[in-house]
């Protein structure tokens, strides 16, 4: 028997939690631990934003150190060389077929799926397939495509959808004072996870908090990916709900084990 595999999102943040022991890089390993060890896992990260839905193709995939120079050598020296799925690719492909999705070599693991996964799979052994972020779609079609690829799950694939709930990175930079809307904003998105309100948070920019709160609509829209691939009666699992200024670090799961 296969088992089915959670579906999750994480707030990934700054990309030293890749290297720094943080409380959301442990939060990362230990809801790793928690679950039995999927197949393959299929990341949608803030951090590939294309114009189409392009899914990975390579069989070998580049650690891509997609951030400034102001980071230390040590981080640029991050490699993850977990494999790719060419056949999970084209199976994504297939699914998503309506969205008109095709295969993309060009890419690689960016650091909104590497800083996360070498905390969870430090090994870096189980294959990996990241879907990009169509930056010509609404929400309702985001969420519509993370449906598609719902029934992965059954088939012991992990969906990782990494973002963050709340990313104005001005605010972050400006003050050290935690400001009202950053928690405001990230129970409004998990009390609605947790409620099955996901038409609430697809209308998040109704919101007159949501231009402070989410202010960057590709690290926002990964929620949508996660809330999609939820089942009839499962209730997320809420943690790593840290705060910075303008930042949200927290992360739910979908279908942990009872
Ligand atoms: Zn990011």
């Amino acid at each position: 028997m296969t088992s089915r595999a959670p579906a999750l999102f994480v707030g990934h943040g700054s990309p030293m939690n890749a290297i720094e022991d943080t409380p959301s890089a442990r939060g990362w390993a230990e809801i790793a631990r928690a679950f039995p060890r999927p197949r393959a896992i299929v990341v949608v990260s803030a951090h590939w934003v294309t114009e189409g839905v392009h899914v990975t193709s390579n069989a070998r995939q580049p650690t891509i150190h997609d951030f400034g120079r102001g980071f230390p050598q040590a981080l640029f020296d991050v490699e993850y060389p977990a494999p790719g799925d060419p056949a999970l690719a084209a199976d994504i492909v297939e699914r998503l077929s309506a969205f008109r999705a095709e295969l993309d070599d060009s890419w690689g693991l960016d650091h909104g799926a590497w800083s996360v996964l070498r905390r969870m799979y430090p090994d870096a052994d189980i294959p990996v397939v990241q879907v990009s972020l169509d930056a010509r779609r609404p929400p309702a079609e985001h969420f519509a495509i993370g449906q598609a690829l719902t029934d992965l799950r059954d088939d012991n694939v992990l969906i990782l959808a990494a973002g963050n709930i709340v990313h104005n990175l001005p605010a972050f930079f400006r003050t050290r004072e935690l400001l009202p809307w950053v928690q405001a904003f990230d129970e409004f998105v998990t009390n609605a996870a947790a409620t099955g309100d996901d038409a609430a948070v697809l209308n998040y920019a109704a919101r007159p908090d949501a231009s402070d709160a989410a202010p960057d609509w590709e690290h926002f829209f990964p929620v949508f990916y996660a809330l999609a691939a939820r089942r009839a009666g499962e209730t997320p699992y809420i943690f790593n709900k840290h705060y910075d200024p303008g930042i949200s670090m927290t992360a739910f799961a979908y279908g942990l084990p009872q």
